[in-house]
Order: C-alpha cells, then structure tokens, then sequence
C-alpha cells in the first residue's frame, strides 16, 4: 500500500540515490519500543540497500530492547558524544523518528542547531512543529514503526528488510499499541505484521522481551505503586501514583522499569484519566493515559511542558515533588466536566 504522496516518494528517492551515502537516525528521549524499533528497522533497511547509516538515541534505552540492536547500535549520545559528533557532522542526511518537537531529542537538540543537511520526519504524533525537508506524518497510524514500513515500501527498499529489520518494526507496533489492544483497529496495519512476520519477525519472542522479561525489583516495584502509592479520585475519575528518587533507589530501577505503570489504574472501573509522576534528576517526569475522549497532550502541554497523543502523552516540571503533586490535584476540578463526559 502507498500511503504518502507520489511526488514527495519520488524526490526523495531521487535525493538519496544521488546525494545521499551517510545517514543519522534519530528517536525521541527516553525512547520506548517504538522510537527505538522503527529506528533500528529503518538503519537495517538503509544499511543494506549500501548506505552507511547509524541511530544515535539521546539517552539511555530500557535494557529489554537490547537484543534488537548490537554493540555499539544504538549509540547512546550521553555515553558517547565525541563519536556521534563525529557522525553527524560527516552525516549527508538525518531522519527524526517518532517525536514532533525538536525539544524531544534533549541534548542533541543544541548540537544540530547549526544543521543545514536535510531532515526526513516520520512521526504519527499530531501537530508536528519541525520544519523538516520531507514530512511523512500520520496520526492515523498504529506506531511510527508502521510508517517506516510504509516509507521503506515507497522507496522501493521491502527487499532489504530482513530479519532483524521485520523484528525491530513489529517491536515497534506492539509495543504502542499494548499488544494490539489500541490503536489497533485499521486493517493496513494487519497487512504489514503480517509482511514483517512473513519476514522472520517473532511476535512470540517480541511479546516476552516486551512484557516477560523484568527484574524482581521491578515487579515489587509494580506491586508497591498499585497497594501503597495509588490515589484514586473518584469524582474526577482520576489516578495518580507517584514516585521519589529514595523510592526508585530502593528498588534499584533502571530505565523501562516503570514502562506501563501509568497504565494500571486505568483498569478501575471508572477511572479514565491516569497519571504517573517520578522524579528524574532535577526534574519530576510525568507520564498521562486517558480511556475514551480526554485530551491528555493538551492537558499535559498547557500545564507540564509535555504533549504526545490524545490517550498517552507526558510531560515534565521543574517544580519539586510535592508541588509538581499539589497542581495535579488543583487542576482536577477544572476538568471535572470533561472528566466526567461518557467517555
Ligand atoms: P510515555 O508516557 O510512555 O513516556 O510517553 C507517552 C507518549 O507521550 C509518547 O508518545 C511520547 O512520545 C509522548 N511524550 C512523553 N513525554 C513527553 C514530553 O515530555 N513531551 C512531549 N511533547 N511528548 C512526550
Ligand atoms: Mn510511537
């Protein structure tokens, strides 16, 4: 299926045959299954249709996406910054993938502030603010991995997707879509688990490394947050867990450790608003879902600097703890109307 417009396909095809060899992919912060599945799938395809392409992730990824890469791929621009200026400054191309937002790419936002090289977005967030040369962004989509299928199908590039590239992408679709349980209900999607699977992709392996592969530190954690540390607010048909560093340390936590908490609480009969907040350096980190209608990125964007889609999105303050907490529960009553709406 091509999705994207016909002319923009051709140009870009016609672009990285002729001025393209070396390329740097780049997904969001904190990077989840999606943002690091669509770029090791991308950087698979790319690698073997003969350019020299990297992903270069901003942070540190949860330890369960390990297997998708190699040593060294994904680089870890905190870890190694000396080497990925190297490759972006010798880059002829870069692709962001999976944000919509230059403030996304943390640090590396400052380093390719100076960039004159083209950028191609393939994002499904809404309302993106990058002003890239090519834009392949759809809402409408399962995943941004979905996309890249999409994007490799209009270069004409399916023929070097391979193993690990078809186990990479359906990382990506499973993992924003909790299984197949949202975002989930447009047939082309099928199509393509169904091409990746046909590729060697193991939606066995994928779901076990997804959700079957934690430390036991992190399933008490779990257990912790759901009996000690989950307020319900009936009225605003509302939950909230939260979490300090002295909390996360004593559970050793590692990045992915509290991925889908936020989750849970909306499994309460009632509940359509969740909202997860845990400190993080010098900053509380706050992820939002929402069942049904209720703007989560808006609610995140005015009052946590934060955005995402409709029924998940996050944000971030500066504010301590205990305040970050306190304007959570004051904004409630503001939204008691669309909280309350049959969702
Ligand atoms: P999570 O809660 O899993 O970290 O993120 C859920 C969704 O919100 C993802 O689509 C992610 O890209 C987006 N998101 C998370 N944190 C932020 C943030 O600080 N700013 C923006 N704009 N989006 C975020
Ligand atoms: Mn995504």
């Amino acid at each position: 299926m091509k999705r994207f417009d016909l002319n923009t396909c051709q140009k870009v095809n016609e672009w990285l045959k002729k001025d393209v060899k070396r390329i740097v992919i780049i997904p969001h912060i904190n990077p989840d299954g999606d943002a690091i599945g669509s770029a090791l799938g991308l950087n698979d395809v790319l690698n073997n249709a003969g350019f020299e392409s990297h992903v270069i992730v901003p942070n540190d990824f949860p330890v369960y996406l390990n297997w998708l890469g190699s040593v060294g791929v994904p680089l870890i621009y905190e870890q190694s910054s000396e080497q990925c200026h190297k490759l972006i400054d010798q880059a002829d191309a870069f692709f962001f993938l999976d944000f919509n937002d230059l403030k996304r790419m943390g640090k590396l936002e400052e380093y390719l502030r100076t960039n004159t090289k083209k950028v191609v977005l393939i994002d499904h967030h809404p309302d993106p603010q990058i002003k890239a040369d090519f834009m392949f962004s759809d809402t409408n989509v399962s995943s941004t991995a979905e996309l890249v299928y999409d994007f490799v199908d209009a270069m004409d590039m399916l023929d070097h997707l391979g193993v690990n590239g078809a186990n990479a992408l359906l990382t990506g679709i499973i993992a924003d879509t909790g299984s197949f349980s949202h975002n989930s209900s447009r047939p082309p999607m099928y199509h393509i688990v169904g091409e990746l699977i046909k590729r060697g992709a193991d939606k066995e392996k994928i779901n076990e490394s997804l959700y079957n592969n934690f430390s036991e530190k992190r399933m008490r954690l779990l257990g912790y947050c759901l009996s000690e540390k989950m307020e319900i607010f009936p009225q605003y048909r509302t939950a909230l867990i939260w979490l300090s560093a002295e909390e996360l340390k004593r559970f050793d936590f590692h990045p992915g450790d509290t991925e889908g908490f936020v989750n849970y609480p909306l499994s309460v009969k009632g509940v359509v608003f969740s909202a997860f907040f845990m400190e993080k350096h010098d900053q509380v980190k706050i992820s939002f879902r929402s069942k049904g209608s209720f703007p989560t990125n808006d609610f995140s964007g005015v009052h946590f600097s934060g955005g995402g889609h409709r029924n998940a999105s996050g944000g971030e303050t500066k504010l301590s703890m205990v305040d970050a907490l306190s304007l959570f529960r004051e904004l409630l009553p503001q939204y008691s109307e669309l909280l309350e709406k049959d969702c």
